[in-house]
């Protein structure tokens, strides 16, 4: 399982990369991108990968303008999406969800939600 997490808190990244080591996903097998122009400059050339989990808030490009991007075409069209992100408001909810993200996870999270979300939309 290939996993690509954007978020501008390295922090944040490190805990959600530690949380899809405990699923199991090898160290090789996750990248990280500090904003939306990172994740797209990744996407562009590190081929597919099975989910991509992004932060909302970002520098550069955030997370609602980079889900629109992947989704508008191209190579990760399908590729779903988890947005993670302190906005947790209805119409954030909505707002992401129509742009085309296949789960929501509100911060701060356990990391059992991250498992459940994750198990929804891959397996193995
Ligand atoms: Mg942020």
């Amino acid at each position: 399982m290939r996993i690509l997490i954007v978020d501008d808190s390295s922090t944040m990244r490190r805990i959600i990369g530690n949380v899809v080591q405990q699923l199991g996903v090898k160290k090789g097998d996750f990248d990280e991108a500090a904003d939306g122009v990172e994740a797209w400059k990744i996407l562009e050339t590190n081929g597919q990968y099975d989910v991509i989990l992004t932060d909302w808030n970002m520098p550069n490009m955030n997370g609602l303008e980079l889900v629109k991007k992947i989704r508008a075409g191209g190579a990760h069209q399908k590729t779903p999406i988890v947005m993670i992100t302190t906005e947790g408001g209805k119409s954030e909810v909505i707002t992401a969800l129509k742009a085309g993200v296949n789960n929501y996870i509100v911060k701060p999270f356990s990391a059992d939600i991250l498992k459940e979300k994750l198990d929804g939309l891959v397996k193995g």
